[in-house]
């Protein structure tokens, strides 16, 4: 089955670990428009190896949660991408279940970290789509078309309803759509 995830932040590396894990033989495709991966997990480098996080800062999670995806947490805490966060948030809303995490070489490193670790045949940054078609044709931007037995979009909402895409017209896709008129 060949498939493509649309976009490069956490759902759609997190969907190509889970899908990997899952089906090892799958072939999975993933584009992005922008110039490498993170998404909202943007980080800005600076000198001496500073950073600041823009956009995900800390993770917020719960021990259900933790346990019930046990393989991912684990991965990810044993090999230093997510440590518990020390510090407390003022104003946070807070329940007492509540842990949170930290990525100490910024938040991006988590998603690449998955990336990594997905195996994805064919990753391709700098490009956009822009027409999905009911038949899986998927179209770009720079005129760069390719056929898929699945698609997965993650983009944010606004940036989906950028999109040509027919099958927009029916089911709860519409329904979003017309909310966010
Ligand atoms: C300032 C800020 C602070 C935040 N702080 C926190 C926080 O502390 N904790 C927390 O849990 N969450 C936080 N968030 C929210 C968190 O960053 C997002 O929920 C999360 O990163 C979303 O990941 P995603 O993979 O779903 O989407 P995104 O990261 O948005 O990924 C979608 C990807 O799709 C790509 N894309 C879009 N359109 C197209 C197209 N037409 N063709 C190809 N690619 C396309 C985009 O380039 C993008 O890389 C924050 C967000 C912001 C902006």
């Amino acid at each position: 089955m060949n498939v493509l995830l649309v976009g490069c932040g956490f759902t759609s590396t997190l969907t190509a670990f889970l899908l990997r894990s899952k089906y090892p033989n799958i072939h999975l495709t993933l584009w992005d428009k922008a110039r490498g991966p993170g998404g909202r997990a943007s980080v800005r480098r600076g000198p001496n190896e500073t950073f600041v996080d823009l956009g995900t800062q800390f993770i917020t999670t719960n021990n259900s949660i933790i346990s019930k995806y046990s393989v991912i947490y684990n991965m990810l805490i044993s090999s230093n991408n997510l440590v518990p966060m020390m510090c407390k948030v003022i104003g946070m809303r807070e329940s007492p279940d509540d842990k949170h995490f930290i990525a100490p070489n910024g938040t991006s490193s988590v998603v690449k970290y998955l990336l990594d670790n997905s195996k994805v045949n064919d990753i391709k940054f700098g490009r956009r789509i822009c027409t999905i078609l009911p038949t899986g044709n998927v179209k770009c931007i720079d005129g760069y078309e390719q056929t898929f037995d699945l698609i997965i979009i993650t983009n944010p909402i606004p940036q989906i309803l950028e999109l040509e895409c027919p099958i927009l017209q029916t089911g709860v896709l519409y329904y979003i759509k017309n909310q966010y008129r």
